[in-house]
C-alpha cells in the first residue's frame, strides 16, 4: 500500500472526490473512518484502512498532520490545533496505529500548512502550559520583524512553534526524522509567487479552511 496526500480550499471545487472529515472540537478524540459513514462528531483524527476512502482535516492556522503506516496498510488525518498539540492527538493517533499492529519506525508524517512561530503570539499562560509539559524549546522570544506586517511585536509576548511540538510528540514515540516531511508554508504570511494565501484565521478571521487529506491506494 501506498498513500498520496492532496490539500485544496473548503468550499471550492478543487478536489477530486468527496473528503470524509470529522466534526472536530479540539478533542484527542480519534476514529477509525468507515465507508459510507460520514458523521464523526466530537472527532479530530480519522484512521482510514480502505481504499475508497479520502479522508481529512479542516484547518486555518492550526497544524494538519498526515501518517502513513505501510505495514499495516492505514493512513491518518490529525487536526492539531494548540489544545490537541498540547494534550496529544499526534500521541493518540498513533498509540492507535500501534496497537492495531504498526511500526513507528516505518511511519510517513506529513505536516501540512500551518501558521509559523514568527506569526503565533500566544499568552504567558498557554506559553507556561506547554513549558511544564516539557516544550519550552517550542517557545521562542518575539521575532524583531512580523512577516506579514513588517511591524515590529512586543518583544514581552512568547511565540509557540506548533508543528515543533508536534515533531517532538512524533520522535518521541520512535518516529524516524527522515520520514517527517514539513511544509515550509506559513497559512498567516506566505504569499505564493501567484499572489495566492491559505486560509488564516489569525490574519482575517476566516471561516474558510484549508482540507489537508490522503488516501491510500491499492498495490
Ligand atoms: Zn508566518
Amino acid at each position: 500500500m501506498t498513500a498520496f496526500v492532496v490539500a485544496g480550499h473548503d468550499g471550492e471545487d478543487t478536489l477530486p472526490v468527496s473528503v470524509v472529515t470529522p466534526s472536530q472540537t479540539h478533542s484527542i478524540n480519534v476514529r477509525v473512518a468507515k465507508p459510507n459513514l460520514w458523521d464523526y462528531p466530537d472527532t479530530d483524527a480519522l484512521i482510514s484502512f480502505d481504499t475508497s476512502l479520502l479522508i481529512g482535516v479542516r484547518t486555518a492556522d492550526c497544524v494538519p498532520i498526515i501518517l502513513h503506516a505501510p505495514d499495516i496498510g492505514a493512513v491518518a488525518a490529525i487536526h492539531a490545533g494548540w489544545r490537541g498539540s498540547l494534550y496529544g492527538i499526534a500521541d493518540r493517533t498513533v498509540e492507535q496505529l500501534c496497537v492495531r499492529g504498526a511500526d513507528p519506525t516505518l511511519m510517513t508524517a506529513v505536516f501540512g500548512p500551518s501558521i509559523c512561530w514568527r506569526c503565533y503570539e500566544v499568552s504567558e499562560q498557554l506559553a507556561a502550559d506547554f513549558d511544564r509539559v516539557g516544550f519550552a524549546h517550542c517557545l521562542h522570544t518575539a521575532p524583531n520583524i512580523d512577516p506579514l506586517t513588517h511591524s515590529t511585536p512586543d518583544p514581552s509576548r512568547p511565540h509557540l512553534d506548533l508543528e515543533a511540538v508536534n515533531r517532538t510528540r512524533l520522535l518521541s514515540l520512535g518516529l524516524q526524522p527522515a520520514n517527517i516531511i514539513a511544509s515550509s508554508l506559513c497559512t498567516r504570511h506566505t504569499i505564493t509567487d501567484g499572489g495566492m494565501t491559505m486560509p488564516s484565521y489569525r490574519r482575517d478571521g476566516t471561516e474558510q479552511r484549508l482540507v489537508t487529506c490522503v488516501a491510500l491506494t491499492g498495490d
